[in-house]
């Protein structure tokens, strides 16, 4: 197993996962198995229980862990479901290690930083190597260099190389170049400031990473490599680009493919990108373009619905088109005297509602699902987004307040509900109903043509949720037209028949899953559902109003 440390340096929110992802797609694409590990210095134990607002998006991962955003861009650069244990926190190393104290596993000796806590570091990074049945494990340190947090993880990563050999470790260190308009001039002296950080915990950088405006001119990286005494040729610009797929392209046009190849003394080998190439043709000079309204709270924080618009680009790409997005604060769809649906929806070619927890805005996106069902706009409900279609569906047919118990205990028709399995929960760390679920797809509905199975079947997706719809009001909810398309396959106990997926037949699109596509979502494999609301959001905006949605690959892996 090959092991390549990325490390950050001068400011933090560089984009080393989209590096470390695409550095990884890079060598995906010579045919290795490659897969990655996030580090995160925090305390926490993993990111479920921390602001989408601050943090971005928690990505869920197939064995139902709770991490950092950048899981996400490894799954999707990577196109592999990362194996439990990916994300390492501080507070997982510690707590497994006072456990283990506390067992008597280290009886009689003084517990410590090093050797016992780097121990356990090391432990689980070869492990998620093992797991995924890597030949290179990428493993990003969140953070920036001089962080008090982050040490016992450098130390643990420089131990690495010690154990394994320089030829099977590889230490990239990315940083910022600046560029001073007032003398226009690119500083490099930030990252010389960086590196020697790094050298003062024992790691010399085998390649340098700089994030800047535009591409460096030789004469800056020749001036890193003197300084930071990487050798020539070794400093790579990761440039702004307009779309983070051109990253990759722009990495192994610099040769960052043929330095790790070389540096692990590995046969050289022609990539395969043609997945990237593809994908920055259509976003560059898309044939076709659509706008589709994402009506959520957090609208200021792109990021904190990563997942979600990266399913919509791939779900574009699927469709020759790029997605335009227009932020609708939901929160405003319900202010008295604020904006009407009107006002928001009039100039989008379909409607989405995201997944979200909490009241705020809550009216509003049930608002946004009653403009689409009445106006006849294709609408995607993801999770609470399904939870809001069938509240105004239970409100449309004569059940006026009803709403999920998540909002109004008191309603009197609680038709979204608290899952029974979620019944006796205590804390609020790691329980909700986390990771790849089943869903039986119903024969015959529009999911079932999205997924390519018109005679139905199983297929997995991801889920994040506490309730569910209330299986007391299923049946006056179909009665009065609402399709279940897809329900928990029987499981002992496991909530069997629980409610995955809604649609209104008369209509153009109009679908909700109480899971999240968006996870499984790759650029080389949109995700069905994603793919097909585009395709009728290109219809509508083609006129071709009730035009089915053309669904050909297979779903679910
Ligand atoms: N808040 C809802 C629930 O817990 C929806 C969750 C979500 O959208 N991820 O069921």
């Amino acid at each position: 197993m090959k092991y390549i440390f990325v490390t950050g340096g001068v400011v933090s929110s560089l984009g080393k996962g989209v590096a470390t992802a695409s550095l990884g797609a890079l060598m995906r694409a010579r045919g290795y198995r490659v897969t990655a590990v996030k580090i995160d210095p925090y305390i926490n134990i993993d990111a479920g229980t921390m602001r989408p607002y601050e943090h971005g998006e928690v990505f869920v991962t197939a064995s139902g862990a709770e991490t950092d955003l950048d899981l996400g861009n490894y799954e999707r650069f990577l196109d592999l479901d990362v194996p439990e244990g990916s994300n390492i926190t501080t507070g997982q190393v510690y707590l497994d290690v006072i456990r283990k104290e506390r067992a008597g596993d280290y009886l009689s000796q003084t517990v410590q930083v090093i050797p016992h806590i780097t121990d356990e570091i090391k432990r689980r990074v070869r492990e998620a190597g093992e797991k995924a049945g890597a030949e290179i494990v990428i493993v990003e340190v969140g953070g920036t260099v001089g962080d008090i947090e982050s040490l016992p993880f450098l130390e643990a990563i420089r131990q690495l190389r010690f154990d394994e050999g320089v030829e099977n470790t590889l230490y990239i260190h990315l940083t910022l170049v600046p560029y001073l308009g007032t003398s226009h001039e690119f500083k490099t002296k930030p990252t010389q400031h960086s590196v020697a950080t790094l050298r003062s915990v024992g790691i010399s950088p085998d390649v340098v990473m700089v994030r800047s405006k535009e591409r460096l001119p030789e004469s800056i990286t020749r001036k890193i490599a003197l300084f930071t005494s990487v050798m020539p040729g070794r400093v790579f610009t990761s440039y702004d680009v307009s779309h983070v797929y051109e990253v990759p392209l722009a990495l192994e046009e610099q040769g960052l493919g043929k330095a790790v190849e070389t540096h692990f003394g590995l046969e050289a080998m022609h990539p395969n990108l043609a997945v990237w190439q593809n994908a920055v043709k259509i976003l560059r000079t898309p044939p076709k373009e659509v706008t589709i309204a994402i009506a959520g709270k957090y609208t200021a924080m792109p990021d904190a619905y990563l997942s979600l618009l990266e399913s919509l680009t791939h779900a574009g790409i699927a469709n020759d088109a790029r997605v335009n997005i227009k932020w609708v604060n939901a929160e405003e769809l319900a202010e008295e005297g604020g904006a009407t649906p009107e006002d928001r929806f009039a100039d989008v070619d379909g409607i989405l509602v995201p997944g979200g927890f909490g009241i705020r805005g809550i009216e509003g996106k049930i608002r946004a699902a009653r403009y689409a069902r009445e106006r006849r706009v294709p609408y995607l409900g993801i999770c609470l987004g399904m939870q809001i279609a069938v509240i105004e569906h239970a409100r449309s047919i004569g059940l006026e307040r009803a709403n999920s118990s998540e909002f109004d205990e008191y309603s009197p028709h609680r038709v979204i509900d608290l899952m029974p399995e979620q019944l006796e929960v205590q804390g609020l760390g790691g329980t909700m109903r986390l990771g790849d679920w089943p869903m039986e797809v119903r024969a015959g509905t529009r999911l079932a043509a999205l997924y390519g199975i018109p005679q139905g079947g199983t297929v997995m997706e991801r889920h994040r949720h506490r309730y569910e719809v209330n299986p007391a009001y299923v049946r006056q909810l179909t009665d009065a037209g609402l399709v279940v398309s897809g329900v928990t396959p029987g499981m002992e106990g496991r909530g069997a028949g629980l409610v995955e997926a809604v649609e209104l037949p008369d209509h153009p699109f109009f679908v909700g899953l109480q899971s999240h596509p968006e996870f499984k979502s790759r650029p080389m494999r949109a995700s069905p559902p994603f793919k097909g609301f585009i395709a009728a959001a290109l219809a509508r905006r083609e006129g071709r109003q009730d035009v089915t949605p053309s669904v050909t690959s297979a779903a679910s892996s």
